[in-house]
């Protein structure tokens, strides 16, 4: 009985899979082009700069580079992740999560070290 109900259900997703996976594509890049928006109007709290989307590339490239260092440090272990970490600023490194419902950019940490002034 149980193989029964996980022959339906793949067979369920094999059938639905040509409309799941285009919807799918389109919510992600929808949802991808709004935080890139809200991006471009938010100004970070600590040096004023507006956040754009190099600070999203900055924390993308920080968000790999720490679940590369877990896998490296734990092989075989699956993780179960939440990332909080979506933009930092690229003028003061300051540190900042995303609520999706609100397009804000809540400030998580404050830069790591003050840059010397030139
Ligand atoms: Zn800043």
């Amino acid at each position: 009985m149980r193989q029964a109900g996980l022959l339906l259900m793949i067979v369920a997703f094999v059938f639905a899979s040509p409309v799941l996976i285009p919807v799918a594509m389109v919510l992600h890049t929808r949802d991808q082009r709004r935080m890139e928006a809200a991006a471009g109007k938010a100004r970070c709290k600590h040096c004023g700069a507006i956040l754009g989307t190099a600070s999203l590339r900055r924390a993308d490239a920080a968000w790999a580079a720490h679940v590369a260092a877990l896998r490296h440090d734990r092989p075989g272990i699956r993780f179960r992740l939440v990332r909080r970490l979506w933009a930092i600023c690229v003028t003061c490194d300051a540190e900042y999560g995303y609520d999706a419902a609100l397009g804000v950019f809540p400030r998580i940490r404050e830069p790591r070290a003050s840059r010397p002034t030139v």
